[in-house]
């Protein structure tokens, strides 16, 4: 398989001035071309160098890989779990084997650093067993509830989905629900952002060299277009969304309308509430790793902080912090010119507005990168809780401070915020961070860490308007979400009779 994977990579002719070929769909386990005859350049962020060309689908493109899905479906889902797990055990290798060459990947196309890059691929690594293990976790329940009768269930797959993805963690994101989705029997189609689309069909390739029969997973590149065919197509049974809010809640409303199965989890603008307890040294580490890490292009990223009392000590140690933070080197560009562009705007902004630039990331160059998309750590005091960088997501590497004199007027401002993904707090009082994580509206809060991600097992999902849906994306929570309950109720023995249940 892997030498026919190869070949087929190569037929494509790639111009000379650009880096790879031009991206194609990937259908019933083949490349295939989109038909809008729409063409986008994939650049990248990094230097600004044209890395490929993208040809936008159409419903049509979206049919054909329904059709290709379905008609995968009724001999995947009829292996067992056990089964269908073993193609995610070798997956998982392959992903170890590749980390160097992915992890090279997704930093030409999302301009993060290539350890970044190489983290995303880590946590692949463990979504992936997480997947693996899901013959341990999917068992049904048998009960005999009454005198010779049988009650059970167990865990059917729904049939034909998709997962609509955001460009900020090309490998990670994905396969938050590529395993989960598929080693629980489902077909799925994979909506690349149209930005990162190369890392997208890298997994579409390991996906094969590790023995998935073709058909069960297919990618249908393009933009809202391609989405809206996703929502629409009656083939199409569930659908999870990852992106901002304003694209989670059309995706949500337009896939709900049409009966769907949906999650869609959106944006978000984490607060950091700092103490003057707190331990300076490690609440600077983790406010600046957690403001800086991927350019700020995390939705786990903090945005907001604030700081209660005097805690001006601490503000010193992040500015120090910052200040060690160079982009080119320990810090990756932003996805495009026009979000460099955006995330300026919101500092000049603020600055207008009456707020102190303790950091300005401005204006950031990289020496040979001239055309890369780079911003500098921003840090900003005294922004108050009306302004925009204080409101609304900005991701990129800045930090908007606001102060308040308690812990409830600090938590007022996080309880304010429409979002809900993460929120910390820093602190050495175990009263005080247990309160926080009673208070706080966030599906996941953090005591002294400023990343709170939490790792398999343990399910990922916000709240508010950082998620559309019941449950979450990955963990347990995924086995509800791509599968469907069958209740059998069986009557062995005549003696059971007829009574009021049956
Ligand atoms: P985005 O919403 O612009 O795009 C996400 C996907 O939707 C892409 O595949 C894109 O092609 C498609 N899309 C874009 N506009 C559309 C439209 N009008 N109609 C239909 N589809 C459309 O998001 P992005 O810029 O790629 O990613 C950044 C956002 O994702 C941030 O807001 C970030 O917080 C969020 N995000 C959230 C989580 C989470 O777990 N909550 C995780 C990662 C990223």
């Amino acid at each position: 398989m892997l030498a026919g994977t190869r070949q087929q990579e190569l037929r494509t002719p790639t111009p000379l001035t650009m880096k790879y070929p031009p991206v194609q769909n990937y259908i019933n386990g083949a490349l295939v071309n989109a038909q809008s005859g729409r063409i986008l350049n994939v650049t990248s962020p990094v230097d600004g160098n044209l890395l490929s060309t993208l040809t936008l689908s159409t419903a049509d493109d979206v049919d054909q890989a329904v059709k290709s899905a379905k008609a995968a479906f009724p001999v995947w889902s009829r292996f067992p779990v056990k089964e269908r797990v073993q193609v995610f055990y070798h997956y998982k290798y392959l992903l170890e084997q590749n980390v160097k060459n992915l992890a090279t990947l997704i930093q030409e196309e999302n301009g993060k650093t290539f350890d970044e890059a190489a983290a995303e691929i880590e946590k692949s690594i463990e979504l992936t067993e997480f997947a693996c293990s899901l013959p341990q976790l999917v068992t049904g329940e048998v009960l005999e509830v009454s005198k010779g009768v049988e009650c059970r269930t167990e865990h059917v797959p729904l049939g034909v989905v998709a997962s609509i993805v955001p460009f900020n963690f090309p490998m990670m994101v994905p396969n938050w629900s590529i395993p989960n989705a598929i080693a629980l029997g489902n077909c799925m189609i994979l909506k690349p952002s149209e930005k990162v689309p190369l890392t997208a069909a890298k997994i579409a390739w390991l996906l094969k060299e590790a023995g998935l029969p073709d058909g069960v997973f297919n990618i249908v590149n393009g933009d809202s277009e391609v989405v809206d065919a996703i929502c629409d197509h009656p083939g199409i049974e569930a659908i999870s969304f990852v992106g901002s809010t304003r694209v989670a809640k059309l995706v949500y409303q337009r896939a709900s309308h049409n009966y769907k199965r949906v999650l869609a989890l959106g944006g978000a603008k984490n607060h950091l509430v700092v103490l003057p307890d707190a331990k300076p040294d490690m609440t600077a580490q983790n406010v600046t790793a957690s403001m800086t890490g991927c350019a700020g292009q995390r939705c786990m990223a903090a945005s907001a902080m604030v700081g209660v009392g005097n805690v001006d000590h601490i503000i010193e140690r992040i500015c120090e912090e910052a200040k060690k933070i160079v982009p080119g080197k320990n810090l990756g560009a932003v996805i495009s010119r026009e979000a460099k562009e955006r995330i300026e705007k919101y500092i000049t902004e603020a600055e207008q507005q009456g707020a102190t630039i303790l950091v300005d990331g401005r204006g950031a160059k990289v020496d040979g990168k001239e055309n890369g998309s780079y911003v500098g750590p921003t840090v900003i005091d005294h922004v108050t809780p009306d302004m925009s960088v204080a409101r609304e997501e900005i991701f990129g590497p800045v930090l908007s401070i606001m102060r308040t004199r308690t812990l409830d007027e600090a938590l007022a401002i996080e309880n304010a915020s429409p979002f809900g993904n993460a929120a910390s707090v820093f602190t050495q009082n175990g009263g005080y961070a247990k309160y926080v994580v009673e208070k706080a509206s966030a599906g996941m809060i953090g005591v002294n860490i400023g990343v709170p991600v939490p790792r398999e097992p343990f399910s990922f999902g916000g709240w508010n308007e950082s998620k559309f849906g019941v449950g979450d994306i990955t963990g347990k929570s995924s086995i509800e979400f791509w599968t469907k309950l069958k209740k059998s109720t069986t009557k062995w023995n005549p003696e059971a009779g007829i009574n009021w249940m049956s």
